[in-house]
């Protein structure tokens, strides 16, 4: 049923496919955008629409980016000895936001997981080791979640590495079990950090 003019309608449901996004909200969303200044809104949709455009993965730690190295990567003060590995940009940010970690990152975009058909060749992992056999790197970080899926990757990843001498190591179990990296609080990451265990 069409309570509302087609254009209404058409906003609303366009807002109920994001994520999280309930028919309600989707609603709500829509008649709070009827009602902004038309110059917000333009900025709005420019800037969704430079982003999907212009965000990219950074051709060394493959995070999103706008530019062809991201800002983490070409910062000649970090140390590029060490590399966390994260399942997602989101976790990368998690770290980020402590403040306290000076390496690199490589991000998978996503995790192994035979249950969902998501093999090796399916994540960013051909990268890393490609990087590990150009770059001068110490130590692999593997920070990935602490589910089933970021446990096999972790598993998967450290068989991978181990032959080449370089250290590898896992994040400590303080991370609940099955909870994602992006909800946990500062103080449980770097603890987790912290307590990192060589595998
Ligand atoms: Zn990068």
């Amino acid at each position: 049923m069409d309570y509302y003019s087609s254009q209404i309608s058409k906003l609303i449901e366009q807002f109920s496919r994001l994520p999280g996004i309930g028919p309600k909200s989707a609603q709500r969303l829509a008649f709070h955008l009827i009602h902004m200044p038309a110059e917000q809104v333009r900025e709005l949709a420019d800037t969704m629409v430079s982003a999907r455009e212009n965000v990219r993965y950074c051709k060394c730690c493959h995070t999103l980016t706008d530019q062809e190295i991201c800002p983490i990567c070409a910062n000649s003060k970090r140390n590029h000895k060490t590399i966390m590995v994260v399942e997602t940009t989101r976790d990368l940010a998690a770290y980020e936001k402590t403040g306290k970690y000076d390496g690199v990152y490589h991000v998978l975009h996503g995790a192994i997981s035979p249950m969902l058909g998501v093999g090796p060749n399916d994540i960013k992992l051909k990268e890393l080791i490609q990087r590990l056999q150009q770059e001068d790197v110490e130590e692999v970080i593997i920070a990935t979640n602490s589910s089933l899926e970021g446990e096999t990757t972790a598993m998967y990843i450290s068989k991978l590495i181990k032959p080449t001498g370089i250290k590898v190591s896992r994040i400590a179990s303080g991370v609940p079990v099955g909870g994602d990296l992006e909800y946990i609080d500062e103080v449980t990451l770097l603890r987790a950090l912290d307590g990192r265990v060589e595998l």
